[in-house]
């Protein structure tokens, strides 16, 4: 939508063959929204969104409420993944963009630009846009070595159902009848519940400690019974909630660390979203900080200028590397303040409730392309040296130079 928005023309290549309603509850915040209301999509995506004004954080074993907070200044806009996927791939196919369905990306030519799939189809572009996931098959050509994930260290347990048969439990009934989004905090753990769909579907994802083998998948099933135990001491109305799931997914949060580009040697293949700049799950970001990318890509591919591809790739991941870096730092500072404000204090101790407070209002009130516009002319005059020279400076200071070809 952000190419198409800037005037060019886009074809996708996606690998799975049918998009199905997966995963479970997803932030857009208004740093998003802006944009895709720009693109064209707006009103439909706030109908989706859970419709509380606040969130409270409790205390794990007895709920207490520790601290209370406007919806907006936590994730925005809470909605299934699935239920905003389709209205962004409505706004797609209708603006006419074409979406080739089982294409499976296995190698990139970075030179030409061009992709082969899977039945050995080559396509050639003047830019290939990498927003292939977690798992990127692209990043690892951007980075010329591979880039195991590492265990964050913890782990989440998640489910996703309707949760009409709750509102039969006296316990837990309440958390069912109205909208609603409630984090319980305790040592070293916490659990997110919310509704969607006005009431009827219900959400919980409890992150804990979790150091086991290093497996990303959002498919694997969780063992219902070590659900119990980490509940067990959990406030009883939640726990209820919780002990009548049937089924949950058991999520191993995989961390990765910064990388030094996000563009290929050639200048013509950039990463986007997740496969370079995936966020831990309390960042609430993820999706917002992807759509803030794709249309800072978009708008600088346009400011370059046709056959000025290296300039705006180049341009676009130094405009976007600290901000994004910073939101993905927010999800680490949330859940270790959450993870740790209770340690060591009795019941009767009051907390200050900013401790525990997320701390993501900052990022609303961003508008990626007022800022591309604003910086452009800086940024562009100091990589348009660095394309000349052939040596593009990293996107932090720790990591070595890259070297390229030189481009005149
Ligand atoms: C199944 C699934 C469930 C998720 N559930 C949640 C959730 O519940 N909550 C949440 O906050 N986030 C969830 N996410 C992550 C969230 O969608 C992203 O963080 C965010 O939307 C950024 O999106 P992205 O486009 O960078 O990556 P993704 O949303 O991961 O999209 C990447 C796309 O690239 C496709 N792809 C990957 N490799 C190839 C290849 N080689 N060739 C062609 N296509 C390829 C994938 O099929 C996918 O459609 C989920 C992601 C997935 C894939």
């Amino acid at each position: 939508m952000a190419m198409h928005y800037q005037g060019f023309e886009v074809s996708i290549y996606e690998k799975v063959h049918k998009f199905l309603r997966l995963g479970d509850s997803l932030g857009l915040g208004e740093n998003a929204l802006r944009l895709l209301e720009r693109w064209g999509l707006h009103d439909k995506l706030i109908e989706i969104g859970n419709k509380s004004e606040m969130m409270q954080i409790r205390r794990w074993h007895d709920g207490k409420i520790l601290a209370q907070q406007p919806l907006m200044d936590m994730a925005g806009y809470i909605g299934h993944r699935g239920d905003y996927h389709e209205e962004f791939l409505g706004r797609v196919r209708e603006l006419g963009i074409p979406i080739n369905m089982g294409c499976n990306v296995v190698a990139y030519d970075e030179d030409e630009p061009s992709l082969t799939l899977s039945n050995g189809e080559v396509h050639k572009a003047d830019v290939i846009v990498a927003a292939d996931g977690i798992k990127s098959v692209a990043r690892e050509l951007v980075l010329g070595f591979e880039d195991k994930p590492k265990s964050s260290g913890y782990a989440c347990f998640r489910a996703y159902f309707k949760g009409a048969y709750l509102k039969e439990d006296p316990l837990c009934r309440e958390f069912v009848e109205k909208e609603c989004v409630n984090i319980w905090i305790g040592n070293d753990v916490h659990l997110v519940q919310n509704t969607l769909r006005d009431g009827d579907e219900f959400n919980w994802i409890i992150t804990h400690k979790d150091t086991e083998d290093i497996k990303e998948s959002w498919f694997q099933p969780g063992d219902m019974n070590e659900v119990r135990k980490l509940v067990s001491d959990v406030d009883p109305r939640i726990g209820a909630a919780v002990r009548k799931t049937k089924e949950c997914l058991d999520w191993k949060i995989c961390y990765r660390d910064p990388i030094p580009s996000w563009v290929s040697k050639s200048h013509k293949i950039a990463l986007l979203g997740d496969s370079c700049h995936a966020h831990l799950p309390t960042s609430a970001q993820g999706a917002s900080q992807a759509t803030e990318s794709a249309a800072v890509l978009a708008l600088c591919l346009k400011l370059a200028g046709k056959g000025n591809v290296p300039l705006a790739t180049r341009v676009y991941e130094k405009l976007r590397f600290e901000r994004v870096r910073k939101s993905q730092l927010n999800g680490e500072d949330i859940r270790d303040r959450w993870h740790n404000a209770l340690k060591n204090l009795d019941d009767n101790v009051e907390i200050d409730p900013e401790t525990v407070k997320m701390r993501n209002r900052w990022l609303y009130p961003f508008d990626a392309e007022a800022d591309t516009l604003q910086r452009w002319q800086e940024v562009s005059a100091q990589v348009s040296k660095e394309l000349q020279a052939g040596n593009i400076s990293p996107l932090f200071e720790a990591a070595p130079a890259i070297q390229t070809s030189r481009v005149h």
